[in-house]
């Protein structure tokens, strides 16, 4: 198929708007980014910087390990810090265990199968000092998960495009208006385009709003908290999950025992599920600790951040957890849109005009790969 060098306009600096711009220059063309802040602000610099691929179902894995690739050849590329550190779901309670156990055999011979591993509460030790062993009954080990600090990463990924494939960026550029073809700006100015894409995060009523009508798409609302750097150089090593995230994620869904771990955290602890709350660590490469989270949707949503959140927070990681100290660095919240029916929402309304949202809680970990399957549907290669 001949190719040709298109025009390609993204809004959004985020990281989905990131890898729709690498994946396009990737392919030769010539890419501008505009992002209405002076610099990334939404949920991608607000994150655990956990790429998940453990969290997702079997459909996406063939996504989430091309994402993780791409993470870590930016990393090689684009000097990021890229720690291909692994992750630890662990049990302190026997129902969490009996999931993990069923997890495991369920997917011992499936692909799955290399790079899980059930570990006895010493191999957890082994792994992380930061498990806490009271109680401790045993962990899961995946070797696939990597941590990114998401604020450096996704700030540095655009001097590194603009480096590498000349892609321009404008910051403190709000797009106020998008057809096929064309953008226009809040100065008045119109920029023309072959393809455009618009990656504008939680933003659904500003650009082509009716796309967004009766679409199940729904604001979330996490709190998160970092602590200051660890003593001593200390690493907590995998990422951490308690018992609670085994709720959470798709891919837990098919374990039959699931259900009476939900079962008893209604009757024991209703108000964790009240605030959407599960537990989970990483580690930046300063060695603060960013630790969260809960998740309040839609109309529930407040602007004030209730301190009750994050000491039902603190209280169950201090469960799983055990750090060498807990000294808060910073509290902040986030949100993201969260489509209902898949994973990501995708829709072309106009030919040529495209829209990528609604990643929910894994736009860190997906992003990459869902930009490359979209430039391989958009660009099929006939070799
Ligand atoms: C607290 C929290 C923890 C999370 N943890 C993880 C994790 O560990 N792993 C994981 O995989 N995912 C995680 N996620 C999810 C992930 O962060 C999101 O899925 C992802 O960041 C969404 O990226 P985005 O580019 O769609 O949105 P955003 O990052 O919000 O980016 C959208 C950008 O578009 C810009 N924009 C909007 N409208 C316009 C306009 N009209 N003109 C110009 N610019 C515009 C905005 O300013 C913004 O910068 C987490 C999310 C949160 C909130």
């Amino acid at each position: 198929m001949e190719k040709h060098t298109q025009r390609v306009g993204i809004v959004g600096a985020g990281v989905v708007g990131l890898a729709h711009a690498w994946s396009a220059a990737e392919r030769g063309h010539q890419v501008t980014v505009f992002e209405r802040s002076p610099r990334a602000f939404g949920a991608s610099i607000r994150n655990f910087g956990m790429v998940w691929v453990i969290g997702q179902p079997d459909h996406v894995q063939d996504v989430a390990n091309n994402s993780r690739d791409r993470w870590l050849r930016a990393g090689r590329e684009g000097g990021l810090w890229v720690n291909p550190c692994g992750s630890i779901h662990m049990a302190h309670r026997d129902d969490e265990w009996a999931v993990l156990q069923e997890y495991a055999a369920v997917n011992q011979a499936g692909s799955r199968g290399s790079w899980l591993k059930l570990l006895t509460p010493e191999e957890v030790l082994q792994r992380s000092p930061a498990a806490n062993p009271n109680g401790l009954l045993g962990g899961l080990w995946s070797d696939r998960e990597c941590c990114v600090d998401p604020t450096s990463a996704i700030r540095s990924i655009p001097p590194w495009l603009e480096r590498q494939y000349g892609v321009q960026f404008h910051f403190s550029t709000a797009v106020v208006h998008a057809e096929s073809g064309q953008v226009g700006l809040a100065s008045g100015q119109r920029h023309v385009f072959d393809r455009i894409i618009i990656c504008s995060g939680d933003d659904l009523a500003t650009l082509r709003p009716e796309v967004f009508h009766g679409i199940p798409l729904r604001a979330c609302k996490l709190h998160m908290m970092r602590t200051t750097a660890q003593t001593e150089g200390f690493r907590i090593g995998p990422h951490l999950a308690g018992g609670l995230t085994l709720r959470h994620y798709p891919n837990f869904k098919t374990c039959g025992s699931l259900q009476a771990l939900s079962d008893r955290i209604e009757s024991e602890t209703p108000e964790l599920n009240q605030f959407g709350i599960h537990v989970m660590a990483s580690q930046n490469h300063r060695g603060e600790v960013v630790l969260g989270d809960s998740h309040e949707y839609g109309d529930a949503i407040e602007p004030f951040d209730r301190q009750e959140i994050d000491g039902l927070i603190l209280r169950e990681l201090h469960k799983i957890l055990k750090l060498p100290h807990w000294n808060m660095e910073s509290h902040w919240h986030g949100v993201y849109a969260k489509y209902a029916e898949g994973l990501v929402f995708e829709a072309e309304p106009e030919p040529g005009l495209h829209i990528c949202t609604g990643l929910g809680g894994n736009g860190m970990t997906l992003s990459f790969g869902i930009a490359e399957r979209a430039w391989n549907r958009w660009e099929p290669t006939n070799e």
